[in-house]
């Protein structure tokens, strides 16, 4: 018997009757003679409203407690569509991330999956049953509190089970078709993917096409889980993320990706002289706060800036650590800019296509967008440009490639 692990987003379990579509699709793979797991969003905006309404009682709500009050929300979903599938004669046992024997680690909002002992899970679907587990969350292993995964976790619960159920595929059932050259919502001639390396889908989670989190990528990319990114509102194939094909060519561009949560800090006049560096980054990780690109300046008379992105969240977590820690290096001041936006342009083939950075540019400059930082990989151009040019930014550099379905693709 196969093992089919299906996730269902937010938008998919909506309301009731659309927690009552997904129910049937579910009876569907399972009569089909598979064993199913299903891991379950939240309904709608509820994790958002948890979050709005926490924030309403408290200017810093707890991370413990907040973990806590989020997990509520997978909660309502899975009993409900346990609820659902027993009303359809289908046999369905929920469990909450801890029960399923989701370990992880403690940090609270961003907790990393250390282990899974699935055995509850196994033997719920040895005895016949459609498990259903709630995602996003676990249970720390040192502290034994609840935690949560991060925005987006449900796909990496689901992935991560994938990987420790050793199941066939992991079917990720979404508001959209696959895994598209760009967000539709901003590019509407953006052309589905049939196929996208892990590679590839690291570069564009990590940089903001959030169809996906970056966490259960790196699950699948490290178990071998084959990713099938599709729409429950319809039943056509979707988007396959899994290892590089051989002998297919490299495309040289797969997709541009955007990513609007992240701010960007400058540590003014910082002293040119080794360790600063180190002492202002070190910092910032033992707050635990995850930085993105850095970059630093030529210096002038011994002093230079340097300017860094992270998460929009945790800014006033990070000023709060450099602002003593600037006054002690002798630095000049901390600046933040909230309202950048990060584009990027993710392709395998550009390792061997030179030309690739300018030609983005060059779109860029033709629509009227200045670039503010610039960090690569070797398969990826990102660019830092202000929020108010990021849908301008993205379709300018979309359309210079040629991505979507009514261009040829050329790369100078
Ligand atoms: P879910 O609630 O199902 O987890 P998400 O909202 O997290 O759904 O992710 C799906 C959304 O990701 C889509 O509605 C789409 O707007 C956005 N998205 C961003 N980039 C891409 C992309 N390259 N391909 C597909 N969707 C994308
Ligand atoms: N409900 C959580 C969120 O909105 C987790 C998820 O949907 O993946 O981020
Ligand atoms: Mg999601």
């Amino acid at each position: 018997m196969a093992i089919v692990v299906q996730k269902y987003g937010g938008t998919s379990v909506g309301d009731v009757d659309r927690m009552k579509r997904v129910a049937d699709r579910i009876v569907r793979t399972h009569r089909d003679g598979n064993q199913v797991v299903v891991v379950v969003s939240a309904m709608g905006k509820t994790t958002d409203e948890l979050v709005d309404m926490a924030s309403r009682i408290s200017e810093r709500p707890p991370e413990r407690e907040l973990d806590i009050l989020l997990t509520s929300g997978e909660r309502i979903s899975m009993s409900l569509l346990a609820m659902a599938l027993q009303d359809r004669g289908v046999a369905a046992k929920s469990f909450t991330g801890s029960q399923a024997g989701i370990i992880t680690d403690a940090v609270h909002g961003k907790a990393r999956i250390l282990d899974i002992t699935p055995g509850r899970v196994q033997e719920a679907l040895d005895g016949g049953n459609v498990v259903i587990v709630a995602g996003f969350q676990g249970v720390s292993q040192d502290t034994k509190d609840i935690t949560t995964l991060g925005r987006g976790g449900s796909d990496t619960t689901a992935v991560a089970l994938a990987a420790a159920l050793d199941a066939d595929v992991c079917e990720i059932y979404t508001d959209v078709d696959g895994v598209f050259t760009a967000d539709p919502r901003i590019v509407p001639s953006a052309r589905k993917l049939e196929h996208v390396s892990y590679e590839e889908m690291l570069e564009l989670a990590a940089q903001g096409a959030k169809v996906l989190m970056v966490r259960s990528v790196e699950f699948g990319r490290n178990h071998g889980v084959r990713i099938h990114v599709r729409s429950s509102f319809s039943y056509t194939t979707g988007t396959l993320v899994g290892p590089q094909e051989d002998n297919v060519e490299d495309a040289i561009i797969s997709g541009v990706a955007h990513d609007t949560s992240e701010a960007k800090v400058t540590i003014q006049a910082v002293p040119d002289r080794p360790g600063v560096a180190a002492r202002l980054f070190s910092a910032l990780a033992e707050a635990t706060i995850n930085i993105d690109m850095i970059v630093q300046n030529v210096s002038a008379d011994g002093r230079t800036d340097i300017s860094f992105t992270l998460p929009r969240g945790e800014t006033d977590k990070a000023r709060g650590v450099l602002e003593p820690l600037a006054d002690e290096v002798g630095a000049g001041g901390v600046l933040v800019d909230p309202d950048i936006a990060k584009v990027s342009l993710v392709g395998a083939g550009m390792k061997t296509h030179p030309g690739v950075a300018a030609k983005m540019f060059g779109a860029l400059s033709a629509a009227g967008v200045n670039i503010e930082m610039i960090s690569t990989s070797t398969i990826r151009v990102s660019v830092v440009v202000s929020k108010d040019d990021v849908e301008t930014a993205v379709q300018a550099v979309h359309g210079v490639f040629g991505l979507g379905d009514d261009a040829p693709m050329e790369v100078s």
